[in-house]
């Protein structure tokens, strides 16, 4: 079997085309224009790149982008300053400050310190005890996006047996509860996971999450199971280049699986568009319209 490629830029521009029109509809019915504003501590080379990135595509779906940078050497006392500041302001309705933060940060606190209704990024504890409790709920991007993916294959995910290699707060937990959401049979894998590839084996739906380089094998793979690669690991190539693989050996997965996402081009594009649909989301209920209208998912 060759594998269906899923094509994650084209998804990511659809999601992205939907929260455009959604922008447009809430301007027009409201007069309110969504604001999303993203905190940037320091000078890390990706996450600049991946804060312009999100100003870009802020703008381009017609939203208000906000950006903070501010230097490495910055206060915890000044960013929860600046995080208050954004809470009460009600032009912002989305706040997201990129991570990792610089070691004399303590980030849980200042996760905690952003309004529940403006985390954009859905990892504040009232976020992520709404989603486990089956409330609505402001979800992490990157699962969304994998979430999507998945079900850009097959709608219906019920009953099926899906395995999640990795239990971070960012991807591996809330993947797990929005599968469970789904009505998956969700199994968490992890570092002192017993015979992980006897694990994998059994699903009919792998998301990869680990951080490792090509981790996941093609005799892990169950025929024909959809293969969802969260991994972005940056590894050495020919002529002293480098280049982005993800957690699957993509080749081997791909002459097995049903379906399976490429690094890059897949779950990659996937995570900015969620959170401009998080962002819209945001900006709805601000305006009093029902939880959830927006739909992306
Ligand atoms: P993390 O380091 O926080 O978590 C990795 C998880 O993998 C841990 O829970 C750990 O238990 C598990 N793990 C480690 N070694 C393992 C092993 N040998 N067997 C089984 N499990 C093992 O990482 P994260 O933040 O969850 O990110 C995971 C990957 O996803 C990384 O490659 C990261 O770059 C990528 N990522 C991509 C996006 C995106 O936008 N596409 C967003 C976030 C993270």
């Amino acid at each position: 079997m060759t594998a269906r490629v899923i094509d994650g830029k084209a998804v990511a521009a659809d999601v992205r085309a939907k929260v455009a029109a959604g922008v447009a509809k809430l301007k027009r019915e409201t007069g309110i224009l969504p604001g999303l504003a993203v905190v940037l501590v320091g000078e890390d080379p990706a996450s600049q790149v991946y804060v312009r990135n999100k100003g870009e595509q802020t703008k381009a779906a017609g939203m208000r982008s906000i950006e903070h940078k501010l230097p490495a050497t910055v206060s915890e006392l000044h960013l929860l300053e600046l995080i208050g500041d954004l809470n009460r302001d009600d032009g912002v309705h989305g706040i997201l400050v990129q991570l990792p933060l610089p070691k004399h940060i303590d980030s849980g606190k200042v996760i905690e310190a952003i309004d529940p209704a403006k985390d954009v990024d859905g990892f504040h504890p009232v976020n992520v005890g709404r989603l486990a409790s089956g409330q609505h709920a402001l979800v992490p991007c990157t699962p969304t996006g994998s979430l999507i993916l998945a079900k850009s294959v097959k709608s219906d995910l019920k009953g099926l047996d899906a395995v999640v290699i990795g239990r971070s707060n960012i991807v591996g937990k809330p993947m797990a509860q929005l599968l469970l959401r789904e009505d998956c049979t969700v199994t968490i894998a992890h570092s002192r996971t017993r015979d992980l590839p006897a694990v994998v084996r059994r699903a009919d739906l792998v998301i990869a999450a680990v951080g490792r380089p090509e981790f996941v094998r093609g005799d892990w793979i169950k025929p024909g199971a959809i293969v969802i690669d969260v991994g972005i690991n940056r590894v050495p190539a020919d002529g002293g280049k480098t280049k982005l693989v993800g957690d699957v050996a993509y080749a081997e997965a791909a002459a097995v699986a049903g379906a399976i996402t490429p690094v890059p081009g897949g779950v990659g594009p996937m995570t900015i568009a969620c959170l401009l649909a998080n962002t819209l989301e945001a900006a709805c209920v601000h305006a009093g319209l029902e939880a959830g209208a927006v739909g992306v998912v």
